[in-house]
């Protein structure tokens, strides 16, 4: 198993864990399941790979995947203007 080392937040040892990683790719959310990451198990910091980075930037390139995958549907909050 990969050594991802101690969390640069907070010192704790990472733990490999199989992750879902959100992310914005030309205005449309992408969810992509089952990354191998390192995880904090006390503040929740995550750290991936560079050459799982890469495979993540290989995976949404390709426009031939992204035609076969299922899409779910994620609610939308606004953040209230008077909080902020
Ligand atoms: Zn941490």
């Amino acid at each position: 198993m990969y050594d991802y080392g101690e969390c640069h937040v907070c010192g704790k040892q990472m733990k490999e864990r199989r992750v879902k990683q959100d992310l914005w790719v030309k205005g449309k959310l992408i969810l992509i399941e089952g990354v191998p990451a390192g995880v904090c198990p006390q503040c929740g910091e995550r750290v991936v790979k560079a050459d799982v980075g890469l495979r993540i930037a290989a995976l949404i390139e390709d426009s031939r995947q992204l035609r076969k995958v299922r899409t779910i549907r994620v609610p939308v909050i606004r953040f209230a203007r008077e909080i902020a």
